[in-house]
């Protein structure tokens, strides 16, 4: 049985209660865990608040040298925490590597910040004065974390935490604990302070509520669903600590009359259909100038139908490529009432719009991956966050009809354009209502740029080192000689 980590050790749960974690692609028991309550949160926010003052105090040097230490004990067990990782979660082998890599990657680019933290020196008005501006750790943190991509989510929040030198509580989301409890267990080889980094598994709302709530926390990091980053927000923002919401996404790209269409046609499938399409920054409504409908069309539905759904454990015959089940059987009804009312509403599949059949596939949550044409702007799929294998396809006949029908939407997380055309490039930049705009380029989170979202894809960025402007307090000094 797996346990949490709290105070340098592994441990049960107070109450001594458990749940099951099971595999998405077959329903096996994949391991157990404890199911922690407010007491252990309690216990794991005391340990952290405890070893605050002594990690605060480290020098930046030594911190930055114990999380890349950190970071290859980590790499050192990257095939078995693959493993888990498909296990848990559902996704391919090899996108469970990538993941673990991106994880990695992460947690070296903040351990190479936390020694290059700049404050300033300002002169002020009055005699024989000047003005410093230093920056502190906010003090005790805590991680929410969801189910999609657990490991890089949580590495986006631990990273520049320990970096800055404030101390942390993960809450992982309760169906993909056990990756994330091996990371805090191996990280903490490295020889962090005993209570500097912590993990409490159990329900969100009473172990995360908890971490809202309670008076010692002075920083959340929320990733999750914008229904539960409002609840967030007015629960720990009430109780004005510092907060960044990372929510949904409903990512426009728009593929313009004379871009490369034989990369936008990756773009686009990668984009979509990478961890079965639960991904926030995924590319989730799709808009095509006129001339090149046809053509991207038929070209993107020849390669999606090269993807194989099955267990991520295995693989499919090459060239086919292996998609896994979606991660619960909500995540799925969800998909396919969303592909329901875009049919009901006129919507044409052109591939998918079902489940796979066989008996290999009974126990398991899979959908095939989906494409459908000929809807319009207010079907589900358009309006809502589509955390799935399904594509809704537009058809636009000009830069300025792309950009207005894309920002129709409540959420701004990512978007991007295709074209060689520098109007188009910048009438998109300009006008996209979204954190990030990638142009000729694929959906990525890179770690050296700020991520993050804006109207109902939350507030605050991770990623780059803006990320730690969210870790450290500044505080004004005046001195007067
Ligand atoms: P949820 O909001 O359901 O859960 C996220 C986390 O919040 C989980 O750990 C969950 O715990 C916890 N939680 C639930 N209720 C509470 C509560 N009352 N107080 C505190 N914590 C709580 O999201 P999902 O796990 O379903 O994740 C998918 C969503 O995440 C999608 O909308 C996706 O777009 C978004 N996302 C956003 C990203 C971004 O960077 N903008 C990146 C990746 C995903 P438990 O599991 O125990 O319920």
């Amino acid at each position: 049985m797996a346990k949490m980590f709290i105070a340098g050790e592994s441990v049960d749960s107070l109450s001594g209660q458990t749940y099951e974690v099971r595999n998405p692609a077959n329903g096996e028991l994949v391991d157990t865990v404890p199911k922690g309550n407010q007491e252990d949160a309690r216990r794991a926010i005391d340990a952290a608040a405890a070893a605050f003052d002594e990690w605060a105090h480290t020098p930046a040097e030594e911190r930055a040298t114990l999380l890349s230490k950190a970071a290859d004990l980590v790499e050192a067990e990257r095939k078995s925490l693959s493993e888990l990782l498909t296990r848990e979660q559902g996704k391919p082998l090899q996108e469970a590597s990538t993941e673990i890599e991106h994880f990695l990657h992460g947690l070296h680019f903040v351990a190479g910040l936390a020694s290059k933290v700049r404050g300033a020196h300002v002169p002020l008005p009055a005699k024989n004065a000047y003005g410093m501006v230093v920056r502190k750790p906010v003090g005790v943190c805590g991680a929410i974390v969801p189910w999609n991509f657990p490991l890089t989510l949580m590495g986006t929040k631990v990273g520049p935490a320990l970096a800055a030198g404030n101390t942390i509580v993960v809450k992982p989301a309760s169906t993909t604990p056990l990756s994330s409890i091996r990371i805090i267990e191996l990280m903490n080889q490295a020889g962090f302070p005993k209570g500097a980094l912590n993990i409490v598994t159990g329900p969100g709302g009473v172990v995360g509520e908890e971490l809202l709530k309670s008076p010692k926390i002075r920083r959340i990091a929320f990733t999750g669903e914008s229904s539960t980053g409002k609840h967030v927000a007015e629960v720990a923002c009430g109780d004005f600590k510092r907060v960044t919401l990372e929510l949904g996404g409903s990512d426009p790209m728009i593929v313009c009359d004379d871009a490369d269409i034989a990369k936008a046609i990756t773009g686009a499938m990668v984009g979509r259909f990478w961890n079965a399409g639960q991904a926030c920054l995924a590319v989730k409504r799709l808009y095509l100038f006129d001339k090149i409908y046809d053509e991207f069309v038929k070209g993107l539905a020849s390669k999606v139908a090269r993807y194989q759904v099955g267990d991520g454990m295995t693989r499919p015959e090459k060239p086919n490529i292996r998609m896994g089940p979606l991660h619960t059987a909500a995540q799925r009804d969800e998909i396919e009432q969303q592909v329901k009312d875009a049919v009901d509403r006129g919507g044409k599949v052109i591939l998918g719009g079902a489940r796979p059949e066989g008996k290999e596939f009974e126990k398991g949550f899979y959908y095939l991956p989906t494409m459908i044409d000929n809807v319009s702007d207010d079907v589900r799929a358009a309006t809502e966050e589509t955390f799935g294998p399904l594509l809704p396809i537009f058809r636009v006949s000009s830069i300025e009809e792309a950009i207005e029908r894309a920002n129709k939407s409540i959420y701004g997380l990512g978007s991007s354009v295709w074209s060689k055309n520098l109007d188009y490039i910048e009438a998109a930049v300009d006008g996209l209502q979204a954190g990030n705009v990638w142009v000729n380029s694929l959906h990525y989170g890179y770690d050296e740029l700020p991520f993050g979202g804006v109207k109902a894809s939350g507030f605050g960025r991770e990623h780059g080192p803006e990320a730690l402007d969210y870790y450290l307090e500044p505080k004004g000094v005046v001195i007067v000689h």
